[in-house]
């Protein structure tokens, strides 16, 4: 089977840093090929993940941008997706296109003569209502959390062939440091992820709290200072900046709580697997949560509010503990060492691995291919 991945124009796969589609592709596509499947990965011309193929239109993530108006960036997504769609209509070797490109994804596609689709869906459902509201039936998506698709649109609802959980490489590695003192938010610093709320409650606690995760695209301080100097700088009322600039930084004492600004590779999966508990005090429901699936697979207990995927990925009590209100997640993180990191590891072994995902998905390009041959 040869399949073309579509990773979108934002971020090089696999990325450096942050990157919550970006690491779903990268792992699975591993997974993929050792089944015996060819990729066509689409992605931009700095990624360096191992494939048959890769087509761009740009060299490197335009992520950068997608921070700026709409009517400044809305062409590098549909220049991205007609190349893939230009590619598509001029080769008859792909058997299906693993679409992970929001709504631009579908509505190039769907017009085009082409090979199957399966279209993954990573982000809240309750966006775009005017497009998911009056999405066609046969086109087939797939979402990443029960609870995601649960608050779909009835239109979406119908087009789906189900929910795979993500995963993480982590799964199948055996990273041991020694355990340090810190919890950990790892993540963007937005105001869904409630970075405000976890140094909140360990300022209160006198616990050590290390938040991990870029700012709208900034990964440190120094970049930050230059946003927040300049009040004619684009970035400068960004939600996000205002949210670290104004929300978390008095949190920041350069002790207790800390933000080390956006991390990768080693350093990212180190400073985790190192972590006491990892924090997801969420300020919505949650869609995927590779980070949850992330510490759960480095042995990380996580403790965060029961919204959202989190009761799908966390057995509370067991792998670790989730709470209804900030006063009650406060009382269970005192109690995080009760929770043994080996259950943590083989759940994730078990559930979230890649050979997991990828046979997961196998299944349901099958099925994305058996629905277009009925039609
Ligand atoms: N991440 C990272 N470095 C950071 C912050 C986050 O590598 O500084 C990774 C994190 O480990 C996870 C992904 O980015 O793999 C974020 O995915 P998640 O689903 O948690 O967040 P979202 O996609 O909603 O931003």
């Amino acid at each position: 089977m040869k399949v073309l991945v579509n990773a979108g124009p934002w971020l090089q796969v696999p990325p450096p840093g942050y990157g919550g589609i970006e690491n779903v592709v990268a792992t699975l596509v591993p997974a993929l090929r050792e089944r015996g499947v060819r990729v066509v990965l689409a992605s931009v011309g700095d990624s360096t993940l191992e494939v048959d193929e890769l087509i761009s239109v740009f060299d490197t993530g335009q992520f950068a941008d997608l921070q700026k108006p709409y009517n400044q960036v809305m062409g590098i997504a549909l220049a991205h997706q007609t190349r893939v769609a230009r590619e598509l209509s001029g080769r008859d070797d792909v058997d299906l296109v693993h679409d992970h490109l929001e709504v631009v994804g579908p509505a190039v596609l769907a017009a085009l003569d082409g090979p199957p689709v399966l279209h993954t869906l990573h982000w809240d459902l309750r966006k775009h209502p005017a497009f998911y509201g009056d999405f066609p039936g046969a086109i087939s998506v797939n979402g990443v959390s029960e609870s995601q698709l649960g608050r779909a649109p009835e239109a979406l609802r119908k087009a789906s062939l189900g929910a795979i959980h993500l995963a993480t490489p982590l799964a199948e590695r055996d990273l041991r440091p020694e355990r340090g003192e810190h919890l950990l938010v790892m993540g963007r610093v937005c105001r869904l992820k409630g970075q405000h709320v976890a140094a909140r409650i360990c300022q209160k606690l006198g616990l050590p709290l290390v938040l991990a995760g870029p700012v709208s695209g900034l990964n440190t301080l120094a970049e930050l200072d230059v946003v927040a100097q300049d009040p004619y700088h684009a970035l400068h009322t960004h939600p996000d900046v205002r949210y670290h600039l104004d929300v978390v930084s008095p949190y920041l004492d350069g002790d207790l709580v800390r933000w080390v600004g956006g991390v990768g590779g080693q350093e990212r999966d180190e400073l985790y697997a190192s972590s006491r508990a990892a924090l997801f005090p969420i300020q919505w429901d949650e869609p995927g949560g590779t980070a949850v699936v992330e510490a759960l697979a480095l042995g990380v207990p996580p403790v965060g509010l029961r919204r959202g995927c989190l009761p799908e990925l966390v057995d509370h009590g067991r792998t670790g503990f989730l709470a209804d209100t900030e006063e009650e997640l406060a009382e269970w993180l005192l109690r995080v060492d009760e929770i043994d990191p080996e259950e943590c590891r083989r759940e994730a072994r078990r559930r979230f691995s890649p050979s997991v995902m990828a046979d997961r998905y196998l299944e349901l390009y099958e099925r994305a291919i058996g629905r277009r041959r009925s039609r």
